[in-house]
């Protein structure tokens, strides 16, 4: 049994960023890796036009891979029905939909309003209760910016209530509220959770933070005192900003998986086979910025005795 759901996001997000096509094998590598190391949800790719995101050509195939992993629960980023419907029809488990809830920022996302990529989101979710039983993922509603954005700035905690509680409304499985930009702190991740969760009652809510300002595992924290029970993470922090160079991403995936373990709260999850995995992307990688702590610093003594799965 696992207390908390840790989620790689690192093929999806820390990919999307690395300006070189990394080759199929080593995505598919890396899925393998960490289904063996106990993690059982990957966001795998993302069904981006191949125009926009050449790094995702291969989505088809990294998905088929991943779709072979035992007790994998396969997720892949869609930005909208188009690319939700391949997915569908790539037999992946669960959809991960995402919207900008600041204005600005979905604007230069996907070029249309919140308001646009909402009325998409209703059109997903009937796309995928259309399809055959068996044959139906889980659609995630995804709010991006959801404490904080480059262009606006602040984003009011009302405005991403509103949200949230229409994405439910229109029928979400389970939401991601994510801190895209690292603007989030443990006082603000509270409140916000605490009060999407009294809006939206039992759907599943899985935080997503950046450690762009050192504050991610703080926030986890935050998150935890709210009741959150599952967090996006990367492998070796990948997903850094493209505006902000040497900047960390994602909250770092080994890091995290450490502290939940060093709390007495289970992941499931084997930090040395991670850390493994970490070395061999880092070989593919190896210009880009691998962050986290543990990797370097190695578990301290006695741990891996106490923690042994
Ligand atoms: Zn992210």
């Amino acid at each position: 049994m696992v207390d908390v759901h840790v989620h790689e996001v690192g093929t999806r997000d820390g990919l999307q960023s690395v300006p070189f096509f990394v080759p199929t094998e080593m995505k598919k590598a890396w899925c393998t890796g960490e289904a063996e190391a106990g993690v059982h949800e990957i966001e795998v790719c993302s069904f981006v036009p191949v125009k926009l995101l050449p790094q995702f050509a291969d989505a088809a195939e990294v998905v088929a891979h991943a779709l072979t992993l035992e007790g994998l629960t396969v997720a892949a980023l869609a930005p909208n029905l188009k690319g939700a419907e391949r997915a569908m029809q790539l037999g992946v488990h669960k959809i991960n939909y995402v919207l900008s809830v600041s204005e600005s920022h979905n604007r230069a996302n996907v070029r249309r309003s919140t308001d646009e990529s909402i009325e998409d989101f209703v059109r997903i979710v009937e796309s995928a209760r259309g399809r055959p039983e068996g044959q139906r993922p889980i659609i995630v509603a995804g709010l991006a910016t959801a404490l904080g954005c480059t262009i606006e700035g602040n984003v009011s905690e009302d405005r991403v209530r509103q949200i949230a509680v229409r994405v439910a409304a229109a029928g979400a499985d389970e939401l991601i509220v994510a801190d895209t930009v690292g603007y989030g702190n443990p006082a603000a991740v509270r409140r916000l959770f605490r009060a999407i969760k009294s809006d939206v009652g039992e759907i599943p809510i899985k935080a997503h933070f950046h450690d762009t300002r050192g504050l991610g595992l703080a926030n986890v924290l935050a998150a935890l005192d709210a009741d959150v029970r599952a967090f996006d993470a990367s492998l070796g922090g990948l997903g850094g900003c493209p505006y902000a160079p040497g900047a960390s991403g994602n909250i770092c995936t080994e890091d995290l998986v450490f502290m939940l373990e060093a709390m007495g709260l289970k992941t499931g999850i084997d930090i040395q086979k991670l850390i493994a995995v970490r070395q061999q992307v880092q070989q593919a990688l190896t210009d880009q910025p691998f962050h986290g702590t543990i990797a370097k610093a190695g578990l301290p003594r006695g741990f891996a005795l106490a923690h042994a799965a």
